[in-house]
């Protein structure tokens, strides 16, 4: 994405038109090297104009980190960290409404979306993470030696170090805090890059935690793009102890190729090409309000989203016109209005790129059952990076638009035959995210389910998360699992002591 840049005044006042959305290092903002602007999705006005870090910047950002690791930090207990932690998500549902605020403005979102799931989620990460520290436990062995004696083996948690924290656009609060607070709760300090497209509530975050009492140097968020900039600059930075990092898969293999000279472990949870499987036994009603929800759910820009949809032939012609029916109804609107149910693309670039797929689709000889174009909306918001909800049909495996991330509101409604065919269909993609069967057969649940090639497997359901259970993905769609104590395995280095007694 090629940036707007201006050139920002040693000073850097906050420009008159807009909000000038600084880098947080060692306790302070901090002002860029240049300025790019942040525009709103909703009606491509001007909200904010970003300083950019550069390589100064992250250095200070890191060492600020190091330092940290150092000081008060370092000395706490794990008790203290996870009450610092509760204080923090208090502190979030202080600030609720601002939060939403500033990731509404990023966005575009509906209001009620960013209540119920964004920030709502930062808060619970903050308290689970806090849990889930709490109680982890460690392994110890009393190892039998020759001669009757024995020796005491026990491992100890220890901080993973400086941790270069990465994150996209969609969900920018709720999959930064999913990062920090187990980063925190396992007693790291970080660098936080946010999206370019999202630097907002990263930044209000940084200012809420400073209150909660975060002490100075622990979390620091520096602002800018991927490669050629603040990305790439804490990626390749030397003083770094791990990544980790949600975007796109092109992106993490950059990531990859970026800290392999120094060897630092990698977490990544990436994109996704995600199927759903209808058995003709399903729920219908039950099932097609799912599949509207994991289609369509903020604007199809969920790395969970559905875009393939296989239906058993015998309910095939059901199930697409009742998907068809609701994402004729899905309400794009304004943010703030409570009727709204969809917003728009995350910017303009974003837009260009569904939008190329809207095209090939009708290539590869598509049938379009809903959507297709771009809402007229006779006002502002023609100004937006809007697209109607979108549902295919006449497409194959074969096609690129069925194999290839979309990241928007489609997807594609392919027949099968037997339950063995399903499978194969759904397995067939180099990705490997989430998946979903409907099915009212339990054992065919189950079983399903089971052999999805897939880091999480919903039946029945789609987005219902236990924080403590293991997310992320098998082939192109990450490296690493996160979520209660597999976070833990990322954030910290295990250190086995061994006694002789
Ligand atoms: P992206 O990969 O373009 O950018 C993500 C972040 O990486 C941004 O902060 C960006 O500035 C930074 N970045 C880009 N190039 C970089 C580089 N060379 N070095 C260091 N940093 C770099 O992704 P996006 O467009 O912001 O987000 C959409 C993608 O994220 C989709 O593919 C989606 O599936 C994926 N995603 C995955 C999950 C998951 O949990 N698996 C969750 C949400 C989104």
């Amino acid at each position: 994405m090629t940036p707007q840049t201006t050139s920002l005044p040693a000073t850097a006042p906050a420009p008159r038109t807009a909000r000038a959305i600084r880098n947080f290092i060692d306790g302070e903002f901090v002002d860029g090297v240049r300025g790019f602007d942040k525009i709103d999705p909703v009606d491509g006005s001007l909200i904010g104009q970003v300083h950019e870090a550069g390589a100064a910047e992250v250095d200070r950002a890191v060492a600020a980190a190091r330092a940290a690791l150092d000081g008060p930090w370092g000395r706490m207990s794990v008790g203290e960290r996870a009450r610092l932690l509760r204080g923090v998500a208090d502190a979030i549902e202080r600030r609720f409404d601002d939060l939403v605020a500033a990731e509404v403005g990023d966005t575009g979102k509906p209001e009620t979306l960013a209540r119920d799931l964004d920030v709502a989620r930062a808060a619970a990460n903050f308290r689970s993470f806090a849990d889930t520290v709490s109680s982890a436990g460690l392994d110890s062995f009393l190892t039998e030696l020759p001669g009757g004696r024995t020796a005491l083996n026990y491992a100890l948690r220890k901080p993973l170090g400086v941790v270069a924290i990465i994150v996209p656009w969609n969900l920018p609060l709720l999959l930064l805090t999913w990062k920090l607070a187990p980063a925190l709760a396992s007693g790291n300090t970080v660098v936080v890059k946010p999206s370019e497209e999202t630097p907002s509530s990263a930044t209000l975050l940084a200012e809420i935690l400073a209150e909660a009492g975060v002490p100075d140097g622990v979390v620091n968020v520096v602002h800018g793009f991927g490669a050629g900039s603040a990305g790439e600059l804490l990626t390749t930075h030397p003083g770094i102890d791990g990544v980790t990092f949600t975007g796109e898969s092109s992106t993490g293999s950059a990531i990859m190729r970026a800290v392999a000279p120094r060897v630092r472990p990698v977490s990544f949870e990436l994109g996704g090409k995600n199927a759903a499987v209808v058995f003709a036994d399903a729920d219908l009603d039950t099932a097609i309000a799912g599949l509207a929800r994991s289609t369509y759910l903020n604007t199809g820009q969920v790395c969970l989203c559905t875009e393939r949809i296989y239906v058993e032939r015998a309910v095939f012609d059901d199930v697409a016109a009742g998907l068809a029916e609701q994402a004729a109804r899905l309400r794009l609107g304004r943010p703030e209005d409570p009727a709204t149910t969809t917003g728009p693309l995350i910017s303009q670039a974003h837009r260009d790129k569904v939008r190329s797929y809207f095209e090939l689709a009708q290539q590869e000889g598509a049938t379009l059952l809903a959507g297709g174009g771009i809402p007229s909306f006779g006002d502002a918001l023609d100004g937006g990076s809007w697209i109607e909800p979108t549902l295919w049909t006449g497409l194959d495996n074969s096609h690129r638009t069925v194999r290839e991330e979309v990241f928007g509101p489609v997807a594609a409604l392919i027949p099968f035959d037997t339950e063995e065919e399903a499978v194969a269909l759904a397995n067939d993609t180099d990705y490997g995210l989430a998946a979903v069967t409907w099915t009212s057969d339990l054992s065919r649940g189950h079983r399903v389910a089971q052999r999805m090639r897939v880091g999480m497997s919903w039946v029945n359901t789609w987005y219902l998360r236990d924080l403590r259970s293991p997310f992320g993905g098998v082939g192109l769609s990450g490296i690493g699992r996160e979520g209660g104590h597999h976070s833990l395995e990322f954030y910290t280095e295990p250190t086995n002591v061994c006694v002789q007694l």
